[in-house]
């Protein structure tokens, strides 16, 4: 079976770990690596500060949890994301509104999002599916406009790019995951990046309990979200080879553009002008209506090629049926990406024979 996804761990990578551990890196308090690898990430992102944290899921929470967002409030989400980004707004006691996507991008419909705006809107989390940038310009303008903070969820994101600026470095706070299959990983892991120093203080004092120089008096009611010390090492390994990763991760999508460009079956992820997108998975549409994208996928796993399917409109999920009402907030667009969209297999160790298999079955399917 040629997987979605297969890890690519390597000789420094193990090394680094091992030295970390030698060197007793082992919670997430006394750790060179931590302040390393939040030193050269943010410097990466072109961000003043970074705070690594045990996950995507726990930076996304922090994010809201750090902005002083009254419960009840409203936060926009993109409809297409990981659950974690709706998650982050509802365990905040915040009611995640889902703004449809583009069926071009992918994205959060840039030009959607002001009419989805109320009196009780705080914030809003862009995501930027799969790899590929929003237009931050345009959402910078609305928020400004609004006064609502901004937060990227760029844990499909690393070293994606809009107008020569990375993101996660745009709004007021950006989200990374270190998940075993994202761009680069500490196994479980995550880092938010900000430009502001009273933020970055926050985060670092919730992540670790709200501890302060008066031992056991907690002024802040934190959380433990720490990362380990060695599996920063894990993460700032892999960080050194990051330009080598995206370079090999957008071949692979011009590769499967090469070879799917004459084929009118499928349609692929287009992205922005004046965008990097970092393909962190290649994903297409099904097209044909008589084969739709499960009668696909299997056969396509018949074939020995796995799939996956893209993320469940917010809108649509089941444990936020109460928090909607039934005619509130429909995502047309993010629905049809459900229906249609499957990821293929994106590993940085596959080979263009692999990829020009995979096309050909795609286009035999049919
Ligand atoms: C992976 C992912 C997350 C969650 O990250 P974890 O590290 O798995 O908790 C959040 N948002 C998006 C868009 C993701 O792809």
């Amino acid at each position: 079976m040629i997987p979605v996804f297969n890890p690519v761990i390597t000789n420094n990578d193990i090394k680094s770990v091992l030295l970390s551990l030698r060197r007793k890196e082992i919670s997430g308090n006394f750790s060179h690596s931590i302040i390393d690898l939040e030193e050269r990430f943010a410097n990466y992102c072109g961000s003043r500060f970074g705070v690594a944290v045990s996950s995507g899921t726990t930076a996304l929470h922090l994010a809201v949890a750090s902005l002083n967002i009254n419960a009840g409030s409203e936060i926009l989400v993109s409809a297409t994301t990981n659950i974690a980004t709706a998650l982050a707004c509802y365990h905040n006691n915040c009611k995640p509104v889902a703004v449809d996507s583009r069926l071009d991008t992918w994205n959060i419909d840039e030009d959607e999002i002001s009419k989805y705006i109320t009196k009780k809107t705080r914030a809003i989390i862009v995501v930027h599916f799969l790899g590929n940038p929003v237009n931050m310009e345009k959402v910078l303008k609305i928020a400004n406009k609004y006064n609502l903070y901004v937060i990227e969820d760029a844990a499909e994101a690393h070293g994606s790019a809009f107008n020569n600026k990375k993101v996660g470095s745009f709004g007021d706070i950006g989200c990374f995951s270190f998940y075993a299959n994202k761009t680069i990983t500490s196994g479980e892991g995550g880092i938010l990046t900000t430009n502001n120093k009273k933020i970055a203080e926050k985060l670092k004092l919730m992540r670790n309990l709200g501890f302060t120089k008066k031992r056991f008096v907690h002024y802040i009611a934190g959380y433990n979200f720490r990362l380990t010390g060695y599996q920063a090492a894990l993460a700032l390994s892999q960080l050194k080879r990051i330009n080598s990763i995206i370079k090999k991760k957008i071949e692979i999508a011009n590769l499967y553009k090469k070879y799917l460009k004459d084929f009118d079956g499928v349609r692929l992820q287009e992205s922005l002008k004046n965008s990097i997108n970092t393909f962190w998975m290649i994903g297409i549409l099904n097209l044909y209506k008589k084969n739709n994208k499960i009668i696909l996928s299997k056969k396509l796993r018949s074939f020995g090629i796995e799939t996956r399917s893209f993320f469940l409109s917010i809108r649509k999920q089941p444990c936020f049926k109460k928090i909607y009402n039934k005619k509130d907030y429909l995502t047309p667009n993010s629905n049809y990406l459900w229906d249609n969209g499957l990821y293929l297999p994106s590993s940085i160790n596959l080979s263009e024979a692999k990829i020009f298999y995979i096309c050909k079955k795609i286009k035999s399917a049919y």
